[in-house]
């Protein structure tokens, strides 16, 4: 550290590592303030341009000011507003979860900067939300930083080599090459707000969200309501606009009322039932009361009824989790053995999780150079250094953030549909440093 660029930006430390590029702290010596930079190298800074074209026109609290952007020695700079604070994701690792109001807080103040981004003309669509790039200032405010990811609605939404996003808080279509639209952000939205009250992280297994009362019976019913229109598969049962999902957060009485007050009637039943089953095995066992003048005989058959019901609730609630737990498992398998088939899930698609220690610099296959498997079943991934060297892809093992790897696909044995490759690079520290998915369509091999 101490490097000065462009002569006046004094970089002080390194803020933080994302998948393109480095982030640093830096003084601006001529105005004598902090300011954050983003650096990414040439041949990777497509991001970065899009990026600044995209901030330089933005004004907005809950958004960083754009400074400078400038070129030195093979690299781009951008210098932006420095955003004290901490990030969400941070936050999560210190306290698990959010609290429910803070929570709504925090989810209002992100509906207010997608309203601001939605009514750019034309339309901005964030496309990343995920609390890596949510920071939480000192006095309890945020701001959105990472643009990005993000896309002016209408251009460039078409089928994209890469598409970009984090799993988890993406919607499907986003994978699929669609156009882009303003309920992708909706759906990312919902995702981190399910994870603020829950704390559960979609990108590590069981890779699921249940509904938010599965995790925690107090929260509000119109809440869960809200998490789970956001996050709904079809886009057309999603918000279509922040304006409407902030007035949902304002006011989520109204969309749980009726489901709130079914599970107080429900409640009341099976509390009723559950007395009357006592008093029926109580009373026939009361001393001197022979078992045909048991007071209320009427009660046997919805009793007998009751129990068979507890039975099969407790059996399917039972069945359903064990359910789930098997699908993370199987996730957690694939993990282990990191090959990639297109066979098993054509129809559906392939994801593969890479864990490797401490990998920070990655490149996709550079150029037609590639490694074709021996076994006709199995789609092998190849990982070479920078010379070309093999190395040892497994379990466990640490890379450090400095060596770049290239993993290698065998193009030529690529199944024809599509599948969807997942990269994700985990520090020993139990952060994720990097995670992309990577569309690959098949049919376009020659
Ligand atoms: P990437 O596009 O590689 O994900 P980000 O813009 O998200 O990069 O930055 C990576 C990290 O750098 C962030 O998680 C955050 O910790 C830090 N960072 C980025 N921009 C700023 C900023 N303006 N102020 C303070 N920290 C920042
Ligand atoms: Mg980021």
């Amino acid at each position: 550290m101490g490097r000065i660029l462009f002569q006046k930006y004094e970089m002080i430390e390194q803020l933080g590592q994302g998948g393109a590029g480095r982030v640093f702290l830096a003084k601006d010596k001529n105005l004598n303030r902090l300011v954050a930079v983003k650096e990414q190298t040439v041949q990777e800074n497509a991001d970065l341009c899009r990026e600044v074209e995209l901030l330089k026109e933005l004004k907005h609290p809950g958004l960083p000011e754009v400074y400078d952007f400038f070129r030195e020695e093979e690299s781009d700079y951008l210098v932006m507003e420095y955003v004290d604070g901490i990030s969400l994701r941070k936050y999560l690792k210190k306290n698990e979860r959010v609290p429910e109001t803070l929570a709504v807080k925090w989810a209002l103040e992100l509906c207010e900067i997608l309203i601001y981004l939605h009514n750019c003309k034309p339309a901005i669509i964030y496309r990343d939300l995920k609390p890596e790039n949510i920071m939480i200032r000192p006095d309890g405010s945020i701001k959105l930083i990472d643009l990005g990811a993000a896309l002016r609605c209408g251009f460039g939404a078409g089928r994209e080599q890469l598409c970009m996003g984090t799993p988890g808080y993406t919607p499907k279509e986003q994978w699929q090459g669609t156009r882009g639209d303003k309920n992708w952000d909706i759906y990312g939205l919902g995702a981190v707000l399910h994870e603020m009250l829950t704390g559960e992280n979609p990108m590590l297994p069981p890779y699921e969200r249940r509904p938010l009362r599965e995790y925690d019976r107090g929260l509000p019913s119109g809440l869960e309501r809200i998490v789970e229109r956001c996050t709904s598969e079809s886009p057309m049962d999603r918000y279509q606009s922040a304006e409407q999902l902030k007035d949902a957060l304002c006011h989520p009485g109204r969309a749980g009322n009726l489901p709130q007050i079914c599970w107080q009637l429900k409640r009341v039943i099976v509390g009723v039932s559950f007395l009357l089953a006592v008093l029926s095995l109580v009373l026939p066992l009361w001393k001197g009361v022979p078992e045909k003048e048991i007071p209320f005989p009427f009660l046997k058959l919805p009793l007998n009824l009751l129990g068979v019901w507890i039975f099969l609730r407790c059996m399917l609630l039972g069945g359903a989790h064990r359910g789930k737990k098997r699908a993370g498992y199987f996730l957690q398998k694939q993990e282990k053995k990191i090959w990639l088939t297109g066979k098993k899930f054509s129809g559906l698609y392939v994801l593969l999780v890479f864990l490797l220690g401490g990998v920070c610099g990655m490149q996709l296959p550079a150029g037609n150079v590639v490694y074709a498997g021996k076994n006709e079943d199995k789609l092998w991934v190849e990982m070479r250094d920078e010379q070309g060297r093999k190395l040892l892809l497994q379990d466990g093992a640490v890379y450090k953030p400095e060596v770049s790897v290239r993993f290698e696909l065998p193009v030529l044995r690529l199944p024809e549909e599509e599948i969807r490759l997942q990269m994700v690079a985990e520090g020993q520290d139990g952060n994720i440093y990097y995670s992309r998915v990577f569309l690959i369509d098949g049919g376009e091999k020659k």
